[in-house]
């Protein structure tokens, strides 16, 4: 058997991430690879250490992309966070808080949950009355926008509560970064992950994170070495830090890095109020049109991610028989439901470069001829 090169389908994708690439983002990776150390290479690490800085609106040194999807940030921020008998407060309303659990309790800590119902926002009062009840909490971790239910939580009030309690806090921003409003430096966040694939919309790979002056020093402060020699900041930052001179610590992925700076060359070049507002005209943009459908959706208005619309699967509409043919006959991906809304919602994602109006009449169309 000869196995030949592999071409893959021209998808439309509008799930819950990866998204629509671009082809100017898709023409950057094929550019050559030069070496990881090469002073050409460098000088295009800081720019796109300088285009993080803009997209999380932050001043913060200690600002860069992991070399792994966003999963590997979310691990670099408890890591690194969290030592061993440290408790913290990790709040759930959806898939991604609990494995934020996960990584609290690997890395030897203790979780306290905070439970709100998926679909609904984290409530600062529960998240208030565990701070009052666990006053020895050193980190509050919360998702701004939690994908597997589309509903943003208010990530500003959040992060002030957790530091009237002299909490540090994690903030998960995978689906968050440029689709919808974030300031870091204004709200004060400590530490904060995102992904290359959402509505950055370059591939799945890389995972930008960034942390401020207060989590750098409970860092070098630790006690014990961060489990983690891949994901030690310590260590990363004497490769991604610093003016001029870096230290081999792993070999980045070259290409991959290519893709995400024209990503963040075309938010620079949108800006990024811009982007806002485009993710949300187009939100409302598909809402009417399924509306008009008689299809409703899982999150309350004012709560509701303009880039991630989990609506109900219409009733006598059969799940994976609508998606499949949506793939295999209009070549257009959606999400299905994570967990207890398994079977019960869809995704849809209107991410980034997918984040237009051809997509969504493509999208509304295509629904409509299956359903
Ligand atoms: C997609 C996502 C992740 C995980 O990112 P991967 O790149 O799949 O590892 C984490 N948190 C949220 C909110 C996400 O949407």
């Amino acid at each position: 058997m000869t196995i030949t090169s592999f071409h893959p389908p021209r998808r439309t994708l509008m799930g819950p991430g990866p998204s629509d690439v671009s082809d100017r983002v898709l023409q950057a990776m094929a550019r050559p690879t030069v070496g990881h150390l090469d002073p050409a290479f460098i000088g295009m690490m800081d720019e796109v250490k300088t285009l993080l800085q803009y997209a999380f609106q932050t001043k913060n040194e200690l600002t860069f992309a992991v070399s792994a999807p966003g999963s590997a940030g979310m691990e670099c921020c408890f890591a690194n966070l969290v030592e061993c008998g440290d408790k913290v407060i990790v709040c759930q309303n959806g898939v991604f808080g609990g494995r934020m659990k996960e990584n609290v309790e690997r890395c030897g800590g203790t979780a306290v949950m905070v439970e709100d119902e998926w679909g609904t926002t984290v409530d600062p009062h529960k998240l208030e009355d565990a701070l009052k009840a666990h006053p020895d909490a050193v980190l509050v971790a919360f998702v701004h926008a939690e994908t597997s239910t589309g509903a943003q939580s208010d990530a500003k009030t959040l992060v002030a509560l957790a530091h009237q309690y002299d909490c540090l806090t994690i903030v998960d921003a995978v689906t968050s970064l440029t689709g919808t409003p974030l300031m870091v430096d204004e709200w004060n966040i400590d530490a904060i992950y995102s992904g290359s694939q959402k509505c950055l919309s370059a591939p799945p790979g890389l995972s930008p994170v960034s942390f401020n002056q207060r989590a750098a020093e409970k860092i070098r402060n630790r006690q014990s070495k961060v489990q983690s020699w891949f994901l030690d900041l310590n260590l990363v930052m004497g490769y991604w830090g610093g003016e001029g001179k870096r230290a081999y610590h792993h070999t980045a992925p070259v290409n991959c890095l290519y893709g995400l700076h024209e990503s963040l060359v075309i938010v620079q070049e949108e800006g990024l109020e811009n982007s806002w507002a485009r993710h949300q005209r187009n939100h409302l943009a598909l809402r009417a049109g399924l509306e008009q459908m008689g299809i409703s959706f899982l999150v309350a208005e004012q709560d509701r991610l303009p880039q991630l619309n989990t609506i109900y699967i219409p009733e006598g509409a059969d799940d994976a028989e609508v998606r499949t043919r949506l793939l295999n006959e209009f070549d257009l991906e959606i999400g299905a439901g994570l967990g207890a809304l398994g079977g019960k919602v869809w995704r849809i994602g209107l991410m980034g470069h997918a984040s237009n109006q051809k997509n969504i009449d493509y999208c509304l169309n295509s629904l409509k001829a299956v359903l």
